[in-house]
């Protein structure tokens, strides 16, 4: 996998006198079980990675302390400390104060985190959302560099997005833009996780695509014995198990996996058609575990898109688990205090060049460990 490729080599380069300490920022992916935090260079390569530290979702207290552990690891062996430091998180965040306003996975409403881990760190910290993080991390140093309009599409467990356009990273509202996973395509379709029926994640997040596989088997325990005897059972089927399954010539997991081509390919199409981007970035679990619904994408969107929007390209994300890694650091260093994101032109957050920009709600405000 690609991303495995280039943490390898992040790896070698390690000390390598290149990686300079005072270039490095420091990024901390804060999810539902576990932190990764890692320092990566101004070119988006990792240098120094923590590895996993699995924390028991226990309440903010206790997170914050694995997730000051995990930073710790990184920058313990290091002699300066990050230019920048940034957090991404699976949750609706205000990019003005770093609050996460509400964490589903984690169970958070309304927790400072950018002022807890600033705290905790002596540092300046930026929190963004995490699939604006990947998405981040593929614009300046992946798939989409150099791209002023694109679209990352994220298909793993859950599915999420988040749009470049016109060179601004797109906030929201309530800083929820993007949420494509939740847009009906079946009326009066599938429950989801969310309030309403019928969502494209309801059809295609790994979720979804095993509940589906496991209600096929039960309704037919016949064609579903290939199904059941690599899980072991109704409720331990899995999207790759019905991937696997499906490779192995199995006809009911080959027509569950064309049915979910049927739904990636609506969805897609209303995805390019909404936000015309000039690149759709695919990534996620779902597309490492069947590149072959890649060309199935693409071809809808030529097919079946409005004409404009018909020409969009479409790649596969280079960054894996990394990305919000990756992207929050490069965020929190295109953000820090001090920095020169108010100056530019376009900045990932839109904050355009103008003195109102520190104003600007989408221009985050770090929170710092000390006080103006
Ligand atoms: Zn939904």
């Amino acid at each position: 996998m690609p991303s495995r490729s280039i943490r390898a080599r992040s790896r070698k380069s390690e000390g390598r006198p290149g990686a300079r300490a005072e270039g490095l920022a420091l990024g901390i992916d804060l999810g539902a079980t576990k932190v990764v935090s890692g320092l990566v260079a101004p070119d988006g390569r990792i240098v120094r990675h923590s590895g996993r530290h699995v924390h028991a979702n226990d309440g903010p207290g206790g997170v914050v302390r694995t997730l000051v552990r995990s930073a710790r690891a990184c920058l313990e062996e290091t002699g300066e400390p990050p230019v920048a430091i940034g957090v991404a998180v699976a949750a609706q965040v205000d990019p003005r104060t770093g609050t996460v306003v509400h964490a589903p996975n984690l169970g958070w409403r309304d927790v400072p985190l950018a002022r807890r881990v600033a705290e905790e760190l002596g540092r300046p910290v930026v929190v963004i959302n995490d699939a604006r993080a990947a998405t981040v991390a593929e614009w300046r140093h992946g798939a989409g560099a150099g791209a002023s309009d694109l679209f990352c599409l994220v298909l793993g467990t859950g599915v999420g997005g988040s749009a470049v356009v016109g060179g601004r990273l797109l906030e929201g509202g309530s800083y929820a833009l993007g949420e494509v996973g939740h847009m009906t395509i079946v009326v009066g379709g599938r429950r989801c996780h969310c309030p309403n029926w019928g969502c494209f994640e309801a059809y295609v997040g790994g979720w979804a695509i095993a509940e589906r596989a496991q209600e096929a088997v039960r309704a037919d325990p016949g064609a579903g014995a290939p199904l059941l005897a690599r899980a072991g059972g109704a409720a331990a089927i899995s999207a790759q198990t019905v991937f696997q399954s499906y490779r192995a010539g199995d006809p009911l997991a080959g027509r569950l996996v064309r049915e979910t081509e049927r739904f990636l390919a609506d969805g897609a199409v209303s995805v390019v058609n909404a936000f015309n981007p000039s690149l759709l970035i695919l990534g996620g679990g779902l597309i490492s575990g069947m590149p072959e619904f890649v060309p199935v994408v693409e071809s809808a969107i030529r097919a079946r898109c409005q004409p404009p929007a018909a020409g969009a390209r479409v790649e596969v994300a280079r960054w894996g688990e990394d990305a919000p890694l990756v992207g929050a650091a490069t965020f929190a260093r295109e953000h820090r205090p001090g920095g020169d994101s108010s100056r530019r032109r376009v900045s990932p957050t839109g904050a355009r060049s103008s003195a109102s920009a520190a104003s600007s709600r989408s221009s985050p405000s770090p929170a710092s460990s000390s006080p103006p």
